[in-house]
């Protein structure tokens, strides 16, 4: 295997073909490659015909096993947003191609014929020292790649830091962070929420100095101390992060759920300063109409209504037990049909606890010792499932405000025989 860092002739335009991006970095640190991207030098659009074109702002090829091709290119920066680039296809050499990219270790470039790397960044050097560094300073001229950077330490970890001259050029980038559209920072986020280490995103943006700009809600809860019985913690984003990690730890496997629960978890306390401002403590935090306006980004329903849901009811689910019975049928009806919602719920409730510093007892709110607690909450819920008053009907053709109140009669019924608190 060779390495090259000399800067390759910025006026080679030989045809040829590598494997660039996150693919290489990837490799490079023994990961599971995602996407393989491929950079083609020398060739023209002409050359590719023959396979799906998909790049709509530029040339990009899709390939049979999947892969992608992009004819390398040249981009100036002309106004603000995504689409604010000028795009050069004409002559444009490997070294170009990678000057473009965001960071050094996403600035590596795979000759797969001859096993070379061309690092003209010492991008190799950056992935051993395990640093975040910018190539240039158009570094600025996308706001994205300050979001793109969080997310890199939510995969790669804490122990990756952000190059100072990197932080410094993030910081003067504030303002343009405003300009993000707000699909693509919902899909950063997404994606960051995917990760491992998802609380590394948000404290890495807080700590770049950024966090206000886009998440302004969360921002507010590095200030928010409560200090009282139930949260001891150092502020309320502490806990939420606190948070994040623990749910991460629950081992939820489909990528639609875990991000309903991450997004329950970052946003569950959000109406906190909110309601210490105006009345003096917590309650109403779970109030949609106060928690919806606090959120910062615009998010998919799929993923916000039960989202809410969650948040609606995550003090509810602790007080089940000093609960009138019709508002504990109500509670579980809640949840329409879908049980895993519940479970959520569950998950997020263990968290919550597991992540606070409080009087309680802690053992109490162990995931093993709960386990019965969840077991009688996800039987009731079948079981009012299961109930049909369909044949209590035909026998006694009832009036309709008396089927009402015979359907919540049993429905107490059941609960009263399954929930033992
Ligand atoms: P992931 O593993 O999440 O896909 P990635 O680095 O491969 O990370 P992609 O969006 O697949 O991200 O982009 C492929 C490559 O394109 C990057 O490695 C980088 O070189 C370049 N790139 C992507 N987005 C940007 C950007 N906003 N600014 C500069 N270069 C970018
Ligand atoms: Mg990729």
């Amino acid at each position: 295997m060779a390495f090259t860092n000399e800067l390759l002739e910025n006026t080679d335009y030989t045809k040829q073909i590598y494997l660039v991006g996150g693919a290489v970095r990837d490799k490079l640190l023994g990961i599971p490659i995602k996407d393989r991207d491929y950079v083609a030098v020398g060739f023209s659009e002409n050359d590719f015909k023959h396979l799906h074109k998909v790049g709509k702002s530029f040339p990009v090829f899709l390939q049979k096993d999947g892969s992608q091709i992009a004819l390398a290119r040249r981009e100036k920066k002309i106004r603000h947003g995504y689409n604010g680039f000028s795009i050069e296809i004409q002559q444009v050499s490997l070294y170009e191609d990678l000057k473009r990219r965001d960071l050094t270790i996403n600035a590596i470039a795979f000759d797969e014929a001859t096993q070379t790397y061309h690092d003209p960044f010492n991008g190799i050097q950056d992935l051993e020292n395990k640093t975040l560094r910018h190539i240039s300073e158009a570094f600025c001229e996308d706001p994205l790649r300050v979001l793109r950077i969080a997310r890199f330490r939510a995969r790669l970890g804490g122990e990756w830091k952000i190059h100072p001259s990197t932080k410094v050029l993030i910081y003067k980038m504030r303002d343009e962070l405003h300009f993000l559209e707000s699909n693509r920072v919902y899909k950063e986020v997404e994606g960051a929420l995917l990760e491992q280490n998802s609380h590394l995103f948000f404290e890495s943006l807080f700590e770049l100095g950024v966090l206000d700009v886009i998440f302004p809600s969360i921002y507010a809860l590095t200030t928010l101390k409560e200090g009282n019985l139930h949260h001891l913690e150092a502020s309320v984003f502490a806990h939420t992060m606190e948070v994040l990690k623990l749910v991460e730890s629950k081992n939820i496997k489909s990528d639609k759920h875990r991000l309903i629960l991450k997004f329950a978890s970052l946003y569950h306390d959000i109406a906190k300063p909110y309601c210490y401002r105006n009345f003096g403590n917590s309650k109403g935090h779970d109030n949609l109409k106060i928690v919806t306006p606090l959120l910062d980004i615009a998010l998919p329903n799929a993923i916000k209504t039960p989202m809410l849901l969650l948040i609606q009811n995550h003090i509810k689910i602790y007080l089940l037990s000093k609960m009138r019975p019709a508002k504990c049928v109500a509670f579980f009806e809640s949840y329409k049909k879908d049980s895993t919602l519940l479970e959520l719920q569950i998950t997020l409730l263990l968290a919550d606890k597991q992540g606070s510093i409080s009087f309680e007892a802690q053992q109490k709110f162990s995931d093993s010792n709960f386990f019965a607690v969840r077991t009688m909450l996800l039987n009731a819920f079948k079981a009012l499932l299961a109930y049909s008053p369909k044949e209590w009907i035909a026998q006694n053709t009832p009036s309709p405000s008396a089927i009402k109140a015979h359907i919540l009669k049993e429905k107490i019924r059941i609960l009263k025989g399954i929930l033992y608190f």
